[in-house]
């Protein structure tokens, strides 16, 4: 036999194998339910991320909304998208907390928004909800930790969350059923490189 032969037929064996293991556990994940995504991390992809889960969520018929704790005073172009595709926006409108520099109205700011976000999590026609920059909101102690637990473990069954941001809290990724921790192995903005409209934001 060839060494070629060889090597195919061991390639082929191998895929055999992966596909017998991935068969399985599709067949054993039986259960049925929304689930508690946390991207968290210093890389970049965090929001990205959540965006695309929208986006595949209306790209399937569904209903999602979105919150936006934390928002730079540029416009955003997966809201322009969004919301014309039916997605329900609340944003805060802040700024960053380093800008904003004023705790009281950040406090403020936050917790206005925040009654949005309880609305959208005890609403069943919802099947997503993106809440976007929330690890800040509670690590500022903006939003009361045990209370954004308790409105997220509440939610319609069927309802998926997904919470992004760096630094999430422990007992947010305790929750969770999927964590992704971003890391940034290299970023364009520590090269000179402005932050760029349309890939950024
Ligand atoms: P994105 O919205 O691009 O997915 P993100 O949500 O992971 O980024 P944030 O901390 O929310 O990260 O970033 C807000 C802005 O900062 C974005 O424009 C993003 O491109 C940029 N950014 C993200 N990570 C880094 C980094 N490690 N260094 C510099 N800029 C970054
Ligand atoms: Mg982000």
């Amino acid at each position: 036999m060839s060494d070629q032969v060889n090597k195919d037929e061991r390639h082929k064996a191998r895929q055999q194998k992966i596909k017998e293991n991935v068969d399985k556990r599709i067949d054993d994940a039986q259960e049925e339910r929304g689930v508690l995504i946390v991207i968290t991390g210093n890389g970049k992809g965090k929001s990205t991320s959540g965006f695309g889960t929208v986006a595949r969520c209306v790209g399937h018929g569904y209903k999602a909304g979105v919150i936006q704790f934390i928002k730079g005073t540029w416009d955003c172009g997966e809201r322009n998208l969004l919301e014309n595709a039916g997605v329900e926006f609340q944003v805060m409108n802040t700024g960053f907390t380093w800008e904003t520099q004023n705790r009281e109205a950040d406090t403020a700011a936050a917790q206005k928004v925040w009654k949005e976000a309880k609305r959208m999590l005890a609403d069943d026609t919802l099947h997503l909800v993106l809440l976007d920059e929330i690890t800040y909101m509670v690590q500022y102690n903006y939003l009361d930790l045990d209370e954004v637990i308790e409105a997220i473990a509440n939610r319609p069954q069927e309802q998926s969350v997904v919470l992004t941001g760096r630094g999430a809290h422990r007992r947010l990724t305790e929750m969770a059923d999927t964590v992704s921790e971003v890391q940034p192995l290299k970023h364009a903005f520590d090269a000179g490189i402005k932050a760029r409209k349309g890939v950024d934001w």
